[in-house]
């Protein structure tokens, strides 16, 4: 906040808003376009369309926010972005890439690194011809551009996500000490980041799309977790608290 010549006080923009805005800016220079979903979302949509099994854990009380609707039976507060991958997929006909910028919420107790609602983007390229290697270029670019280091490398750790295969955990190298140990990497070199893989073909089927012609990458991160990790924020409270102490500095 800063005072204008009269002495007025100004707002700016929210550190979380400064970072989205970063983020969507590289992707629509990479040819992603924007796609937005609703927050209140179908159990079909946040979960069956996307191979989420009916016994999965992440359907539990514990991590989602349930709504009694008497029109709709169940509904609840979307848990992750992907909610809208099937959405997209059946009003828009590949080849396309999109990213969706958003929150998303989860029923769980709030500390230094959780909060139960929380800002997220999710990614989707669907192409004929598309591989890891696509994933890989494209998800090495943005985060080269996004922490300003053009030598950022990135390696990716098998995983499991039940709308992807393969599934994978993203690590880029340590944008502070570049691999030679400090406090962000935990001596290691290497940084978590972001969750990716293939989208798995009964979701592209979901999406009324022939697995057979196209395929797709999904990649998804916190907002949140980018902007501590890049501005050194040591605790996600802050961002929603409203504290204008905190939220001047940036
Ligand atoms: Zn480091």
């Amino acid at each position: 906040m800063s005072q204008d010549l009269k002495g007025e006080t100004k707002g700016h923009i929210h550190l979380l808003s400064q970072v989205l805005r970063e983020v969507v800016e590289i992707f629509t220079d990479l040819g992603f376009e924007i796609g937005e979903g609703p927050e209140v979302e179908s159990e079909y949509y946040n979960f069956d369309a996307l191979n989420v099994p009916k016994d999965h854990p992440a359907r539990d009380m514990h991590d989602t926010f349930w709504i009694a609707n008497p029109e709709n039976g169940r509904e609840i507060l979307r848990t992750h972005i992907s909610s809208l991958q099937v959405r997209f997929m059946e009003k828009n006909k590949p080849p396309f890439r999109m990213i969706s910028p958003g929150r998303v919420y989860r029923y769980e107790a709030t500390d230094a690194t959780h909060e139960a609602q929380f800002t997220y983007v999710e990614g989707l390229m669907v192409d004929k011809n598309v591989s890891m290697a696509h994933l890989k270029g494209v998800l090495e670019e943005f985060l080269k551009r996004l922490f300003g280091k053009s030598n950022l490398v990135i390696r990716l750790r098998p995983s499991f996500f039940p709308f992807v295969e393969p599934a994978v955990e993203i690590d880029m190298s340590c944008f502070k000490c570049e691999g030679g140990g400090c406090g962000i990497c935990k001596q290691t070199g290497w940084v978590e980041i972001l969750g990716a893989g293939m989208v798995h073909p009964a979701v592209l089927n979901n999406g009324k799309i022939d697995p057979r012609v196209w395929k797709g990458f999904a990649f998804g991160g916190g907002i949140d977790r980018i902007a501590m990790l890049k501005y050194g924020v040591d605790d996600i409270r802050l961002f929603y608290g409203g504290d204008l102490r905190f939220i001047d500095q940036f």
